[in-house]
């Protein structure tokens, strides 16, 4: 018997196929719809149960995904407070639609689904896009309420009658349409709970699975095992974050871990996260081990809110540099329906990131005070984090300064006091500036690091694509200080000092020496240059000066500077007018003073990497002659 036809309560024609037209995105965001009002009344039931205002038996609470693939129907029940004819006129009919003239109005601005659903409260009919016909038979948990039965067919009718349901609780049956048959797939559905549902607080359950059980025992007493079909659980009603830091232990952190990344390798430490003013907000946060180089994983970290997953792109709740770590983030006030530009100038999203930023900061100098020595074995991982964030985040960097940690080429750490502190007697310049010395790459600059060892200047290690831009920042925010790269010039140069004697040479000589030379390298973007030098420093030096190879280096990761990088890369060539080599030089014929030069040019050069192909080769040939005479 029918009880009660009736047209959904909107002035508006039509709005099932608007829904469904700009719903198409991610259809599959229905089930995580459908099950988290599942979850909801499940809550709300033992809410009611622990204010004793509900003293029945609460029973088996599980939710239950039902597929038949005959039928073609999904049913998504559950065992929470159920609905009376009256609720579901009220909440589905009513309540979905008291923003319809605004959805209508709006909808044409909306990105996505979410954005829809979110904002007009449409979760359950997000249930239309995969189904012609939505079915609800409910049973509501008040005393001697009456079982009522919902269907729509998606268009403004919809029927109630009375229902079939002898439990609490609800079913929600999906007809599913042609279009959609590819979630009558198990398969299909799985990876949908596992994605959306895999630590809901209430138990999922979908299709069984084989378990050995104890069966008895046989007849030598042993136990014996037999296979049964038990529920399949999906889910994790209890992950960590939900707990209380102090009731867990290390391995519950990295089981947790491995849960979410099966076969990563351990994280280096974690940071839980737990706040409820002036914003709501729980999580645990890992650091990974990152393999050698700067490798980018970003969406890394979930996002839930009351446990139900929502995203992993969490680009604008965490901040830009922290987008590498791992882990989970779980919070209800953070507006997860809402559009992009929106959650940028949201308050509270703001707040987020600063709290994360500053429970980050926190962690790493309880972690660099507590065990200085384990702090910097992790460095090679930490370190492009701590970095970054320098880089990004003003307030950051003003914490970072206390463990944020140089390395030197005979790999000792410091942090910038205290480098400060050891290089100021012998690199400080005539002018009163710090000169810090680095290498991007001690193998390929052995011979220039060399050159600075002997003279008692440390160099410094900056090895990271990111440390171009950091030695630039460092520059910016150390006081009279700047850094240089240990081919940027000869060393006396690099750093300056008072009285640099002038060479005995003269000017005529020196001419002399600069033309040999040049007539040698026959290049015009290598500047011959003849300089006072120690006479037992290198009688040849090619550098490149450090703000165009700064330039170049900015080009070349796309800085935007991309003038310096279509120039050719100019060297100085620096002539040691001390070394007792030039007196020869001077002295000899044109065709012993082409060899002399060119060899001492080509030995330069490959000291800096820069003698290759041909001229690589016939340095080899010149070099193997010279021996046989
Ligand atoms: P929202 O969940 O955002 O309120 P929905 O359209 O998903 O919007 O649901 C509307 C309302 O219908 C819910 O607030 C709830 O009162 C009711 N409802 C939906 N599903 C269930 C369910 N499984 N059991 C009980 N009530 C439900």
């Amino acid at each position: 018997m029918v009880q009660e036809k009736g047209t959904i309560s909107i002035n508006t024609e039509n709005i099932f196929p608007i829904i469904k037209k700009f719903l198409y995105s991610d259809h599959e965001i229905f089930l995580r719809e459908l099950v988290s009002n599942a979850v909801d009344a499940t809550q709300k039931l033992k809410r009611l149960s622990s204010l004793g205002h509900y003293n029945n038996e609460l029973g088996n609470l599980n939710i239950k995904i039902t597929v038949d693939k005959e039928a073609k129907t999904i049913t998504v029940s559950d065992s929470g407070i159920g609905m009376t004819a009256e609720e579901i006129k009220k909440y589905i009919n009513q309540v979905a639609f008291s923003g319809a003239t605004e959805f209508m109005e709006k909808f044409k601005e909306a990105n996505d689904a979410n954005e829809i659903i979110g904002r007009f409260g449409l979760g359950f009919y997000s249930a239309f896009m995969v189904a012609d016909k939505v079915e609800i038979q409910a049973l509501s948990y008040q005393e001697n309420a009456v079982p009522a039965r919902w269907i729509c067919d998606g268009s403004t009718e919809f029927e109630i009658t009375e229902g079939n349901r002898t439990e609490r609780g609800t079913d929600i049956i999906l007809y599913i349409n042609e279009d959609s048959i590819e979630f009558l797939e198990n398969h299909r559905i799985q990876s949908i709970l596992d994605k959306y549902a895999k630590f809901l607080p209430v138990p999922v359950q979908f299709g069984t699975k084989s378990e050995s059980v104890e069966d008895g025992n046989d007849e030598e007493g042993k136990p014996k095992y037999k296979t049964v079909e038990v529920d399949n659980i999906i889910n994790n009603t209890t992950p960590i974050w939900t707990k209380s830091p102090s009731d867990l232990k290390d391995e519950d952190y990295l089981n947790f871990y491995n849960e979410l990344y099966p076969f990563s390798e351990a994280p280096l430490f974690w940071i839980h996260l737990n706040v409820d003013y002036p914003f709501n907000l729980t999580g645990v946060l890992y650091f990974p081990k990152l393999k050698n180089d700067f490798e980018i994983q970003k969406n890394k970290i979930k996002l839930f809110s009351r446990q139900v997953f929502i995203t992993d792109e969490v680009k604008d709740i965490v901040p830009e540099f922290l987008l590498l770590l791992h882990g989970v983030i779980d919070s209800p006030d953070i507006p997860l329906n809402v559009s992009r530009s929106f959650l940028q100038s949201d308050g509270n999203v703001k707040k987020i990131n600063s709290y994360i930023s500053r429970k980050v900061a926190e962690k790493l100098t309880e972690l660099f005070k507590k065990d200085r020595k384990s702090y910097e074995e992790k460095w090679g991982d930490i370190g492009i984090f701590v970095k970054y964030g320098a880089l990004s985040d003003e307030k950051f960097y003003e914490k970072a300064k206390e463990f944020l940690l140089l390395t030197n080429t005979s790999k000792s750490y410091f942090t910038l006091d205290e480098y400060s502190i050891k290089v100021k007697d012998f690199q400080t310049d005539k002018n009163g500036q710090q000169v810090w010395l680095y290498t991007a790459d001690a193998e390929r600059q052995h011979s220039y690091v060399a050159v600075a060892h002997k003279k008692n200047y440390d160099v410094l290690l900056m090895d990271s694509p990111i440390d171009t831009h950091f030695i630039q920042h460092l520059e910016m925010k150390l006081e009279k200080t700047s850094l240089k790269r240990v081919d940027a010039d000869v060393i006396d140069k690099l750093i300056e000092k008072e009285n640099t004697e002038k060479h005995p040479l003269t000017d005529e000589e020196s001419n002399k020496l600069k033309q040999a030379f040049e007539k040698a390298l026959n290049n015009a973007n290598m500047k011959v240059e003849v300089e006072s030098l120690p006479a037992d420093a290198l009688p040849v030096t090619v550098t490149m000066e450090e703000w165009m190879r700064r330039m170049k280096d900015m080009s070349r990761m796309g800085g935007g500077m991309n003038f310096y990088g279509n120039m050719p890369d100019t060297y100085k060539v620096a002539i040691n007018a001390n070394h007792p080599v030039m007196a020869k030089i001077l002295a000899a014929d044109e065709a012993q003073q082409y060899m002399m030069t060119k060899q001492l040019t080509d030995l330069a050069l490959l000291a800096t990497g820069l003698l290759k192909g041909a001229d690589l080769t016939a340095f080899v040939e010149r070099s193997v002659g010279a021996m046989q005479q």
